[in-house]
């Protein structure tokens, strides 16, 4: 980086001067520069407003006095039927809450993995099937899921089709909550490119994600010197930030630092991830490193309880309630407020999941095993998640 931009300061396309992970490569140069130039002129997906209220709503859950709800698909897709979509997924939060309002005592703060949700970090560039070897599936706005070199190309033009899928779906979420209980929307802030493009300035200077209220940095993209830090150091909004369990603490305090210099309640929200079997040993340590801060604790029990059965993705009821119970139980040992989960889930019946009242076995999944990415709670398994929760609290 270069010294003088140091001083002057942070811009949403500072990034590009770093190293970055996951990203895709679009070999129509021109094609990616026009699709930019036209989310620079594109209507931003939610108000700055809206992005300042939810920090003005977990600054509240940083002090211990509101509980967040967070969760929808792992990814959404391009033939996704928005409004319905949108209400059932609203109705599924509001049976949750029926559970977990009560029980937490305190407002819920209710936030969907929604309305830009397209972006996938892959483990592997790559997929096999058989002898033929394709670029991975990188979610809608990059690439398509069928197993063809067509499909798997990378598509600037996705950009626009998922950004006009946002705007629709976040809108339809405002109308049919207008007033009462809203649902804020969230992403992971994977797409670089993307997210600059939408990253706009309020009346005093600040720079917004208008992309989604609340956006998050992946595992696997958490590199202190790299470009999706960079990126989201710069932004006002509320950002999290996934903690799997190879995090250790110094890098912990270090990302905070970095994230969030100023340690402003509300703006930093630290969602845990490591799996039943390694929060023990993981979570403590990190508690304690960034004990007095003004940030959130949240658990997201579902990707450190991956596994995978002939050759598909599967997550047992059991860990995933095991990690969220232990969470709770770490929390409290260190006085520090647990803040709320994330989830993966569906309004569907989906059978993706093991337990919970869902699929008992590897070979119920068939019947109605639908991702595009990783497993998700069908509604049955989110109510009685909410309600073991609820009495947990
Ligand atoms: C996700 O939330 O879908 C995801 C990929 O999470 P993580 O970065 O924690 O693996
Ligand atoms: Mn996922």
């Amino acid at each position: 980086m270069a010294r003088d931009e140091e001083i002057l300061g942070w811009r949403p396309g500072r990034w590009r001067g770093r190293p970055a992970r996951q990203l895709p490569s679009y070999e129509d140069k021109a094609a990616l520069a026009a699709v930019e130039a036209h989310l620079k002129d594109a209507a931003p997906v939610v108000a700055i407003g809206d992005a300042r209220a939810l920090r003005e709503e977990m600054a509240m859950v940083a002090r211990g006095r509101a509980f967040v709800l967070q969760g929808g698909d792992c990814a959404e897709n391009f033939d996704d039927a928005v409004a319905e979509r949108v209400a059932r997924l609203a109705q599924l939060f509001d049976g949750m809450a029926e559970h977990l309002r009560p029980a937490a005592g305190v407002p819920l703060v209710r936030i969907a993995r929604i309305a830009g949700q397209f972006a996938k970090p892959r483990s592997a560039p790559t997929e096999m099937r058989g002898r033929i070897e394709l670029p991975a599936y990188r979610g809608d706005i990059i690439n398509g899921q069928a197993f063809s070199a067509a499909a798997r190309a990378h598509d600037p033009e996705r950009m626009v089709r998922a950004h006009f899928q946002s705007v629709g779906t976040a809108a339809t979420l405002s109308v049919a909550r207008h007033g009462r209980d809203p649902i804020y929307t969230s992403h992971e802030a994977l797409l670089l490119p993307y997210e600059e493009a939408l990253t706009r300035r309020d009346g005093e200077g600040g720079w917004w994600a208008t992309s989604g209220h609340m956006v998050w940095l992946g595992d696997r993209t958490r590199q202190l010197d790299g470009a999706h830090v960079d990126y989201l150091s710069g932004i006002e909004n509320v950002v999290g930030l996934k903690c799997g369990p190879t995090l250790q603490p110094d890098d912990l305090v270090r990302l905070c630092e970095r994230l969030d210099p100023e340690d402003r309640p509300g703006k930093l929200v630290l969602i845990g991830r490591f799996g039943a079997d390694r929060i023990d040993a993981a979570l403590p340590p990190l508690l304690e490193a960034v004990r007095g801060r003004n940030l959130v604790w949240i658990i997201d029990p579902m990707h450190g309880n991956t596994e995978k059965v002939d050759g598909r993705k599967l997550r047992r009821f059991d860990a995933i309630t095991s990690e969220i119970a232990a969470f709770i139980r770490h929390c409290r040992a260190a006085g520090v407020h647990p803040g709320g989960m994330h989830l993966e889930m569906s309004p569907d019946d989906v059978t993706e999941c093991l337990g919970g009242g869902g699929p008992q076995g590897p070979a119920d999944l068939d019947r109605a095993y639908r991702t595009a990415c990783d497993p998700r709670l069908n509604a049955r398994q989110a109510i009685e998640l909410a309600r073991q929760v609820a009495a947990l609290l």
